[in-house]
């Protein structure tokens, strides 16, 4: 396979936490575009828009769900209906997510059956599936009770490691290869974070970019109220690779120069 085929293009569609005073952060989603397929990491509050206005949802391979917070999920309620609504006959999507999706979709409408109609829901496990033009390799990280970090790779070009939402940065090593990018959340900005809190900081981030080489660092998932500047500095301290901040509508080529 050659790198071009390797390559494919991040699509940032939603890049906010769980709550925030920023108009337009919406929720956790993610876009991996390739001539061969699509898939999408996450669907937050409010990002279906986004997706819409990007593609035509129903020609997803399959959407990924990190985690059952709504910030990576809800916006499921708003593609269930859109393909229940809009598109005549209605389509189906492939989703993958930790046990109990669907129960939680369900409830939201108090409808059994409600996300059947056009949601595919498999359970999410451990390990390497195909999807696509893609391999897709999950490994548990400390958030909630099932949470997942994600590496995504066509073929065995360079990968994309999400973090989802992950509370012990090295629960990350054993997805990152040499030359990967690496998406990851830094909801505490600078830090410190709390004893009670499951998620990671700056100098979290740029420990263990530096220690897996990384080609580079997306950082998103950042509370209210945290400063930018401040937070890239504390990765960058231990990190000498490229870090920015993602927005919705950034594009990045995952594997090319
Ligand atoms: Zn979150
Ligand atoms: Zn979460």
């Amino acid at each position: 396979m050659s790198a071009a085929t390797q390559s494919f293009e991040l699509v940032v569609l939603g890049a906010g936490p769980a709550f925030t005073d920023q108009a337009g952060a919406t929720g956790a989603a993610y876009l991996l575009r390739h001539p061969d397929g699509m898939i999408l990491l996450d669907l937050g509050q409010g990002s279906f828009p986004r997706l819409a206005g990007e593609m035509e949802p129903s020609r997803l391979d399959a959407i990924l769900v990190s985690h059952l917070h709504p910030d990576h999920f809800v916006d499921l309620v708003p593609l269930r209906h859109y393909l229940r609504w809009q598109l005549h006959p209605p389509r189906h999507v492939r989703v993958l997510g930790p046990a109990g999706l669907a129960t939680r979709l369900d409830g939201l409408h108090d409808e059994p059956g409600f996300s059947a109609a056009t949601l595919d829901i498999e359970t999410l496990d451990v390990g390497d599936r195909r999807i696509g033009p893609f391999t897709v390799q999950t490994a548990l990280v400390t958030h909630t009770n099932e949470s997942y970090g994600m590496r995504v790779s066509v073929g065995d070009g360079p990968g994309l490691v999400y973090s989802g939402d992950c509370g012990r940065a090295d629960d990350l090593l054993g997805l990152i290869r040499a030359g990967d990018v690496l998406l990851s959340e830094v909801s505490f900005g600078a830090g410190p974070v709390p004893g009670d809190a499951a998620h990671l900081a700056g100098p979290d981030v740029g420990g263990v970019a530096a220690a897996t080489g990384v080609r580079a660092v997306l950082l998103t998932h950042l509370l209210m109220g945290r400063d930018r500047i401040e937070t890239i500095a504390s990765v960058t301290a231990a990190y000498d690779g490229p870090v920015r901040f993602v927005d919705p509508g950034d594009r990045f080529g995952i594997g090319t120069t």
